[in-house]
């Protein structure tokens, strides 16, 4: 393999793409022919597909309402800011229950530390 890219590296640079290719081993000019530059629309589309689907995936969580924990996606669920951290609920309910638990849960956390010092 180091004399082909000697031999690559000793070609003029003003020559041409055909020229370049007709120095590679045989195999890899038939794969460079079968190339189909169509193919980079298809896959631009498929690339596009999978781009949105690790986007929803990154949005799935749990809802926040410690008695709920249904999966959730953050794109379809009642966002609630809590003491600068944003919470994610699946309805109404949760949204109305689980604020009030973790307000709770910050309230007599607060508490305990006021006891220990
Ligand atoms: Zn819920």
């Amino acid at each position: 393999m180091n004399s082909l890219l000697k031999e690559m590296r000793n070609v003029s640079y003003v020559c041409n793409l055909k020229q370049r290719i007709a120095l590679l081993p045989k195999e890899l000019q038939i794969e460079i022919a079968e190339y189909n530059v169509d193919h980079r629309i298809a896959l631009s589309r498929v690339h596009q597909e999978m781009k949105e689907m690790k986007e929803y995936n990154d949005s799935l969580d749990y809802c926040d309402n410690d008695m709920c924990e249904s999966s959730i996606s953050k794109w379809y669920c009642i966002e609630s800011k809590i003491m600068n951290d944003t919470y994610y609920f699946c309805d109404d309910y949760c949204a109305s229950y689980g604020s009030w638990s973790i307000k709770y849960d910050m309230r007599k956390s607060r508490r305990n530390v006021n006891i220990t010092n």
